[in-house]
């Protein structure tokens, strides 16, 4: 019998496909569940308003049959089947989508049916892993059946064939094992209910499968015995497709936990159904608690997307931002345009659309669980809140003002969380700034001497320990006109104006000591003087530029970033005792004041949580001094 051959660009694009358009090989079987559904579909529809269709709509299903010694995969349905020539037309070429062609035939009516493939390509996936393929179809309405048969690259047969009963078996013969692929699994009944649950779960007719175990005997002990039941291996219910109404909490958790296999409820649920310019189910969740690699290299942001709920891939990335990445779900959407497979996913207007609006709906839902469960929304910034603070930093801070409401710090008005609004609303009359102070802990802060003046002072401070915390304010620079200053900034002044005369002579008048002071640290502070900002502390350093000295430890602790340098000033108590002494010292007794000097440099790092460059030095002057 003389074979046909495949319309020529059929073969060329049948080549390409199965080398390089989809990457995993097991979605073939994806595919055929998909067009097996699309089958039944057509003939469901069909029996709405045909009364010759006997079937009713739980009669129908999908079957896989697996057979290891003849080494043949069986993908049956009793859907619409197809007739000789269409068998030639739907197969034969690969451009050529039946389902679509349908679709548009059927657009007049009401048509509530969704049809999966509009592509025309998903067939052929079965090359993936089949060195031959059979298609055995009877059409509804048709007396007799046919066989379409083809291995692929050598064109195909279509001849009259036996069938019984209406609707088609796809029977794939599998390719035989080589070094890389084991194309065996494809007929193992355990991975094969596996890729059903993964990709096809939602199908929503019954996929049926034949698994024998082994089992104990009833009453006889140590025996066992095979056991042969039919499975039905898909779970139909894809529970962001019912009402909002209709579902309990208690099924969104188990939903939630069964499929992103966390053992916790999650904090909060996103479902919603979004029409207009993009059509989609959105099933979201904000998890109670970080995964365990969410802080590695290996964690993977991303949403699980459907399309009419067969699963295109488990994590689209695109369709989070960064700073959201810790939310777990699916996107369900009828219309996102797939260019040539459903595998691949390119720039796609659709779903960059869909991902905005998700974007949009994370956020408000954010804001609402803080304005309505603050003590949920802590327990998630805890979890989550370097990822927020992380992208108000990124990208040059381009979002900062999207996520700014979204903040959370500690504080020292009764250590707890607060938002920038209520730090705002809290400022003393004539505050013109936010105070915050960076360090490893909340505890190593108030240890600080600029702290110990600013509480004096009656300043709410906000505690900055996480490491990215400092580089998200510097981003921020103010929030609603009020600038964030750090306390050990130079700029940090608490004085009122007739202090801030009496410093500025003091300082005058010291200046050659000073001079002097700073001679002997030489790079390591760009400035000496006095302060008043301190109140028992004897000394501190304060930063001069951009750079506080706790970014430059978080700097310099990353790799390839050694040699970072806060430009720093010792700034001394000018109300403590020790004002007086150096002014002595410098009058009769400079080398002492050097030593002093020195040592009040070390002091100044130690009390700032920073290490002395150089601690030999330091106890030797110590113990000279003692
Ligand atoms: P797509 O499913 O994207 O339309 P396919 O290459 O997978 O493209 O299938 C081509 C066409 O073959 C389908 O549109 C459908 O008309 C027909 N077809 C495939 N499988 C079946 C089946 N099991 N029963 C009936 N028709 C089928």
């Amino acid at each position: 019998m003389k074979k046909k051959q495949f319309k020529a660009e059929s073969k060329k694009l049948l080549d390409m496909m199965i080398n390089s358009i989809y990457t995993h090989k097991e979605i073939f079987l994806r595919e055929l569940i998909s067009n097996a559904s699309d089958a039944v579909d057509k003939l469901y529809f069909r029996s709405l308003t045909d009364d010759t269709v006997a079937l009713k709509k739980e009669d129908f299903y999908i079957r896989i049959t697996p057979d290891k010694e003849a080494r043949t995969l069986t993908i049956s349905d009793n859907g619409i089947g197809m007739t000789a020539e269409e068998l030639e037309n739907n197969l034969g070429v690969i451009a050529k989508s039946g389902s679509k062609a349908f679709r548009e035939e059927n657009e007049a009516g009401d048509s509530n049916i969704e049809i999966i493939g509009q592509f025309g390509v998903g067939f052929y996936s079965a090359f993936m892993v089949s060195k031959k393929v059979k298609v055995i179809s009877r059409a509804f309405g048709a007396e007799s059946a046919n066989c379409w048969e083809s291995d692929g690259s050598d064109g195909y047969t279509v001849t009259p064939a036996e069938k019984d009963s209406v609707g088609t078996d796809v029977i794939l013969y599998i390719s035989d094992d080589t070094e890389e692929v084991k194309y065996e699994e494809f007929l193992d009944t355990y991975r094969l209910s596996a890729l059903v649950k993964k990709y096809s779960n939602y199908i929503r007719y019954p996929i049926k499968m034949e698994v024998s175990s082994t089992k104990p005997v009833e009453g006889k002990e140590g025996e066992y015995e095979t056991v042969t039941e039919d499975r039905t291996l898909n779970s139909m219910l894809p529970l962001w497709k019912k009402n909002k109404s209709e579902i309990s909490q208690e099924e969104y958790d188990a939903f939630y936990k069964e499929v992103y296999y966390d053992y916790e409820a999650p904090l909060r649920v996103i479902h919603s159904k979004t029409e207009g310019q993009a059509t989609y189910n959105a099933l979201l969740f904000i998890p109670s608690h970080a995964p365990f690699d969410y802080y590695t290299k290996e964690y993977e942001k991303g949403l699980q997307l459907y399309s009419k709920g067969v699963l295109i891939t488990d994590k689209c990335a695109d369709l989070l931002p960064d700073y959201f990445n810790f939310v777990r779900g699916l996107v369900d959407s009828e219309d996102l345009s797939l260019n040539i497979s459903r595998e691949v996913l390119q720039h796609d207007h659709q779903l960059k659309l869909i991902a905005r609006t998700i974007e949009k709906k994370i956020k408000s839902e954010l804001l609402k669980m803080r304005n309505t469960d603050r003590e949920k929304y802590e327990q998630f910034f805890t979890a989550f809140g370097t990822s927020i603070k992380f992208g108000v930093y990124s990208d040059y801070g381009v979002h900062k003002d999207e996520l700014t409401d979204l903040l959370l710090f500690k504080s020292s008005y009764e250590n707890k969380y607060v938002t920038l609004a209520e730090y705002k609303e809290r400022m003393k009359e004539g505050q013109t700034s936010i105070y915050y102070a960076s360090g490893e802990s909340q505890e190593k802060i108030d240890m600080l001497p600029q702290t110990e003046a600013a509480k004096d002072k009656g300043y709410e401070i906000l505690y900055l320990t996480d490491y990215v915390d400092e580089f998200a304010v510097k981003t921020l620079m103010q929030y609603e006109e009020k600038k964030f200053v750090n306390i050990c900034d130079a700029e940090a002044d608490f004085d009122t104006e007739e202090e801030k005369e009496e410093l500025k002579n003091d300082n005058d008048a010291s200046e050659e000591m000073f001079a002097f002071m700073k001679e002997t640290l030489g790079d390591a502070v760009e400035k000496v003087r006095f302060t008043h900002k301190l109140k028992t502390h004897p000394v501190c350093l304060s930063s001069e530029g951009m750079l506080s000295a706790e970014m430059e430890k978080v700097l310099n602790s990353m790799p390839g970033n050694n040699g970072v340098k806060a430009e720093l000033a010792l700034e001394i108590n000018a109300n403590h005792p020790i004002a007086e002494k150096l002014k002595a010292l410098y009058a009769e007794d400079k080398d002492t004041l050097a030593k002093y000097t020195k040592l009040l440099y070390g002091e100044a790092r130690l009390i700032g949580g920073m290490q002395i460059e150089n601690p030999v030095e330091f106890s030797t002057l110590v113990c000279e001094l003692m």
